[in-house]
């Protein structure tokens, strides 16, 4: 048998086991961010005519080209983190600090589309489709537009006014777009006109820049902490995510930490006093270096589970002064040092599982007392499936629709990175299981399936990692 047809068998048999095994989970809590996205095409002429118009500006941006800022105080800031990021490719979001800039984007830029934004909403409406009985989501503000938003399924919940757990759609109160997260995506190809230079983006991707003065403080409602201990025991996983939103420095003298400390405290607190409670962090895209080492410091403590992509790998390496093995990461050519960076992390965080997913393949290091090597794999072949079926339709679907993503091809090219890994793990059966055991830990690696023509890949990290955290 290849390992190919060997690897298909084991997809279908996960996606079997875990349709049924995802209505036996109890619940998931899913914080602290729901925002509203606003989708914007990047079409150069439209920003070239901006820079035409305003020769100070395009100076300004052009002159500061290579650079980065961490925030978005002004249009060239913008400007400069959209090119930024467009150069390279890369994924990158940053907050807009002020309101002018803001209204300057409204009235320049503008959107072409809104739809749900913020990790914690978008996973709540990814995640409401499968059979999970009861997924309860933070959202503050919920006015009526934010509500509206929400996928309209039954197993979804806001804690209401009253403290009791009720669908959005009849919980909000107040009307308004209070934030907005825009969403610039560029093609592969796209060229971009600045001052005298022509900057062409070497593969499809976004820049996000995000106006969110309610939660940028990251301030969890005093009603939801209040009334959250009541629902608790009906939940079984809490998911948080949106940290990216912190920003280094606020105009009224406090900083990040001012904000993270509570919401460490928080989570601490409520797995202290309910520990049936699984908890996992989703990494993101942030620009501070100060606000990522917070995070590893602060909040990794406080949960069991980390989810992230390779970049934010790379990022936190770089934060520790180990550019050298995340030069090794990004050349791509060997998964060993992939896995001697997690294992660093592992070691030096005490998280019980990290998951990070990277395209082509999802590696896990799970400790061997938190959940077993079949069910870590098996929870990353039913992500696998998902975020190829929603790559392939750009939603997730029902489970029929779900299942058509065991037909898009495996990727074989991860083979011969895989059986490097089998020999330095000394791992015999690693190609066909992609389990193996070290310092008692399991390694687990799936190769996953790729879209050739995807139709929609933002938010496809944070599927994959709720989805596999909460069957794993
Ligand atoms: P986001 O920040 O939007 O949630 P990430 O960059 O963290 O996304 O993760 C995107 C992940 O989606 C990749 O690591 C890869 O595993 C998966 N992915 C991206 N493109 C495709 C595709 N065409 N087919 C299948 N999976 C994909």
């Amino acid at each position: 048998m290849s390992l190919q047809t060997k690897w298909q068998d084991l997809y279908q048999a996960a996606l079997d086991k875990s349709f049924s095994a995802l209505e036996t989970i109890p619940g998931v809590i899913l914080g602290f961010h729901s925002t509203i996205d606003g989708l914007k095409r990047v079409v150069p002429e439209q920003i070239e005519k901006i820079l035409a118009a305003n020769p100070a500006l395009e100076e300004e941006v052009s002159s500061r080209l290579d650079t980065l800022p961490t925030e978005i105080r002004t249009p060239a800031d913008l400007l400069v983190g959209l090119a930024s990021s467009l150069q390279r490719g890369k994924a990158l979001q940053l907050m807009i600090t002020e309101e002018a800039v803001y209204r300057w984007v409204m009235d320049n830029l503008g959107y072409d589309q809104i739809r749900m934004g913020g990790t914690s909403g978008n996973m709540a409406n990814f995640l409401a489709p499968l059979p999970l009985p009861r997924i309860l989501v933070y959202a503050n503000p919920l006015t009526k537009e934010q509500a509206e938003l929400f996928a309209d399924s039954e197993n979804l919940f806001v804690i209401n006014q009253d403290g009791e757990l009720q669908h959005p759609h009849r919980a909000w109160s107040g009307e308004g777009i209070y934030a907005i997260h825009w969403i610039f995506e560029y093609p592969k190809g796209l060229r971009l006109k600045i001052g005298g230079e022509v900057l062409e983006s070497p593969r499809a991707n976004r820049f996000i820049a995000a106006w969110n003065p309610v939660n940028n403080k990251l301030q969890i409602q005093a009603s939801f902490q209040q009334h959250l201990p009541k629902v608790l025991p009906d939940f079984s996983h809490f998911v948080v995510s949106g940290f990216h939103i912190l920003s280094e420095n606020y105009p009224d003298g406090t900083t990040w930490l001012d904000y993270l400390r509570p919401v460490a405290r928080f989570l601490r607190e409520t797995k202290n006093e309910h520990s049936h409670l699984r908890f996992h962090y989703e990494f993101a895209s942030i620009a501070s270096p100060a606000i990522r080492r917070g995070i590893i410091d602060h909040i990794l403590p406080t949960v069991d589970s980390l989810g992230l992509n390779e970049v934010e790998l790379c990022a936190i390496l770089r934060d520790r002064g180990e550019d050298e093995l995340a030069q090794e990461v990004e050349s791509r050519t060997s998964l060993l040092p992939v896995l001697r960076a997690l294992e660093r992390l592992a070691d030096s965080t005490g998280l019980r599982r990290i998951q990070l997913h990277d395209l082509g393949y999802y590696l896990t290091l799970v400790d061997a007392d938190y959940a077993s090597g079949e069910k870590t794999r098996d929870a990353m072949l039913f992500a696998a499936t998902l975020a190829a079926s929603r790559s392939a339709i750009g939603r997730v679907g029902t489970p029929d629709e779900i299942r058509e993503g065991l037909n898009v091809p495996t990727a074989s090219q991860l083979f011969p990175l895989m059986a490097e890994l089998a020999r330095e793990l000394h791992e015999d059966k690693f190609m066909e299981t992609g389990i193996a055991a070290k310092n008692g830990r399991r390694i687990v690696l799936v190769p996953t399936k790729i879209v050739a023509k995807p139709v929609l890949t933002v938010g496809l990290g944070d599927l994959i990692s709720s989805s596999s955290f909460i069957l794993g």
